[in-house]
């Protein structure tokens, strides 16, 4: 039986469905990955079809027997970020696809995290911020999945970190160990990154990206961001594989 619901969610994919119909994938607080089909959304005229990062309120109807909804029409929210640039499209591909992959767990936070990424992401003008954004989603959305154990102790040995040390991502532990409790090597982080990491971690995503970082480092923990997600996630994932982000 068909029914119309309404709820908040992002566009985090828009392709084609045949040759006239569109399939939007939503990302809501409320149902997590939604697939929408949006019949007509292939016309020419814009407003038929929600783009991609677009944030609001979604009215759909649901057939529960097909699993699936189609699209009826959408408030855009005041906010509502449209135009990105290509860096911004490659940063948000990148922030959609991994909230997707790893944000099943808990709708509300990954919601929250990828719409507020999103709006940062489009009032953003500068690289060293974009970076940010990127290196602070990565990191509350693995907090907010509970992958994340403090960074003042080995998760293995128990050891207190010294603070001048270097620590290791572990694929035992999925997480940053002391060089003793891991051979692994491939990534790493060092003292700075550490304090920065350490600090952050308690705050909210909109503080967060306040912190300041120079370019070599907001560089260099960017990589090792899109790394250790790929560890996480035990994959490939398509938006670095193709050099989008
Ligand atoms: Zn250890």
């Amino acid at each position: 039986m068909e029914r119309n619901i309404s709820t908040d969610a992002v566009v985090i994919a828009n392709t084609r469905s045949g040759e006239r119909n569109r399939e939007i994938s939503l990302f809501s607080p409320d149902y997590g990955v939604m697939r929408v089909l949006v019949y007509g959304g292939q016309k020419s005229h814009k407003a038929s079809c929600p783009p991609l990062f677009s944030i609001g309120k979604f009215f759909l109807t649901s057939n529960p027997l097909r699993n699936s909804y189609s699209f009826n029409d959408v408030k855009y929210i005041p906010l509502c970020p449209f135009d990105f640039t290509l860096k911004q499209i490659g940063i948000a591909s990148f922030i959609c696809e991994l909230g997707k992959e790893v944000g099943e767990s808990d709708h509300i936070s990954t919601y929250r995290l990828i719409s507020t990424a999103l709006i940062l992401l489009s009032a953003s003008s500068d690289l060293i911020r974009e970076n940010s954004i990127l290196i602070q989603f990565v990191w509350q959305l693995m907090k907010s999945a509970g992958l994340v154990s403090d960074l003042n102790r080995c998760p293995v040995c128990g050891t207190e970190y010294s603070g001048t040390q270097f620590l290791f991502y572990s694929n035992a532990v999925n997480f940053f160990c002391c060089q003793r409790c891991t051979e692994e090597r491939a990534l790493f982080i060092g003292p700075g990154a550490q304090r920065y990491l350490s600090l952050t971690l308690e705050m909210e995503l909109l503080d967060a990206v306040e912190v300041p970082l120079n370019e070599a480092t907001a560089n260099r923990l960017r990589r090792l961001m899109i790394a250790y997600s790929m560890n996480v996630c035990g994959r490939k994932l398509k938006t670095v594989q193709s050099g989008l982000v």
